[in-house]
């Protein structure tokens, strides 16, 4: 890497030197305008990813891809991309479709709101644009899981509109190219990046350009080691010319996530276990799981299991041998899951009975999968 290079202005902490005028002649206010777009319209061109949401110019099927693309990484979300769209082939088929249907299809990808949302944005769109996906930026924000990331990515992507976006890699790479060193997760860095993305847009190529600098992102500026010498900006790039680039932009301290601890129950009868529907608002809505409550580790837990299901199921029952100790880490904490098998009477309030081989059909977490797949093979599941 040159370390000699001359590093031209900072932006990071001299937030005064960034222009208001967001609707001014980019090529004043942001260096180099036009030789970026320039250099990465002409990369991407020889570059651009094989992807099966670039296939088409479905409006639908590049909205599905972007929200399941927020937070999750491209070649996770492909195999679930394919068989929502099998599943679901137009808005109206999933405006249509049984909410319990769209998170079974879904399951495993995580972040159930962006399912529930796009199940009930699809509704609305039906109802109030005729099945047809809105091409402005109010109708787009004011449907449930739309946000001004995706907004601009289906205007600009989809109806080739002058519309900025700024998802991860663009927050980086563009961090890079001016050596911004603000946190991107704070509002005052994300405004500014903002800003720079609506003056580099390229009125006319919003939909190549807007795509190249993510691929730009994904495949060369990446987090760690960035192929700088593979770069087309190499030689516009401020934090190259730093000699760190991977300095930028600044990261947020790594929280320590809460661990927490929870006693499961799988209350069996007749080959069938009860199961409870989680709220359709929150962490997980919508889906299905094994009874459980959260715990101090000092509990002592089969009198626990116990009084927790008589207090909310109204059954008294038997907490035999133990199924198993499940974790999983969410984003913002990590659950220790100890799952009993219990043997109840039907005589339950509340929750649901499912026969055993029915439990694949319910849409679920992974660790209540993981919990539903042990019990299918475990031979005690034919006692009681
Ligand atoms: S030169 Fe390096 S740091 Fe700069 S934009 Fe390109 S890949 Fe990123």
């Amino acid at each position: 890497m040159n370390k000699n290079r001359s590093v031209p202005i900072y932006w990071g902490r001299n937030h005064a030197k960034i222009p208001s005028a967001i609707n001014a002649d980019a090529t004043s206010i942001i260096p180099e305008t036009t030789k970026i777009r320039t250099k990465l319209l002409r990369w991407f061109k020889r570059n651009e990813r094989d992807l099966p949401w670039r296939k088409t110019k479905d409006p639908y099927a590049i909205w599905v891809s972007e929200i399941m693309l927020q937070q999750t990484q491209v070649a996770t979300v492909i195999p679930y991309y394919e068989k929502f769209l099998k599943t679901f082939p137009t808005i109206q088929s999933l405006a249509q479709a049984h909410l319990s249907k769209v998170l079974k299809v879904w399951e495993g990808l995580g972040y159930y709101s962006r399912a529930r949302n796009l199940h009930q944005a699809s509704r609305l769109i039906e109802k109030r644009f005729k099945g047809k996906i809105p091409d402005n930026l109010k109708d787009l924000l004011d449907l449930p899981g739309i946000g001004r990331y995706t907004a601009g990515a289906i205007l600009s992507i989809v109806f080739n509109k002058t519309v900025a976006i700024l998802d991860g890699n663009v927050k980086r790479v563009l961090s890079r190219l001016y050596a911004i060193s603000g946190n991107p997760a704070i509002s005052k860095t994300e405004d500014l990046l903002w800003h720079i993305s609506e003056s580099l847009v390229p009125k006319g190529r919003a939909s190549l350009f807007n795509q190249a600098i993510m691929d730009l992102g994904a495949m060369i500026c990446t987090p760690k080691d960035p192929q700088c010498p593979k770069c087309p900006l190499i030689d516009l790039c401020k934090a190259y010319g730093s000699g760190k680039p991977e300095r930028f932009p600044s990261k947020a301290m790594n929280k320590k996530i809460p661990h927490i601890e929870s006693v499961a129950a799988v209350i069996r009868k007749d080959r069938k276990v009860l199961l409870r529907q989680r709220p359709l608002r929150g962490l997980l809505g919508g889906l299905w799981e094994f009874p459980n409550w959260k715990i101090h580790r000092e509990e002592r837990l089969r009198l626990r299991l116990r009084k927790h299901i008589k207090d909310e199921f109204g059954m008294n029952v038997k907490v035999k041998e133990s199924v198993g100790t499940f974790q999983q880490i969410y984003s913002h904490f990590k659950l220790t899951l100890f799952a009993f098998y219990c043997d109840g009477v039907k005589t339950n309030k509340k929750g649901r009975w499912v026969p055993i081989p029915r439990l694949r059909l319910l849409p679920m977490s992974r660790i209540d999968r993981k919990i539903a797949d042990t019990i299918q093979e475990s031979p005690l599941q034919n006692k009681s």
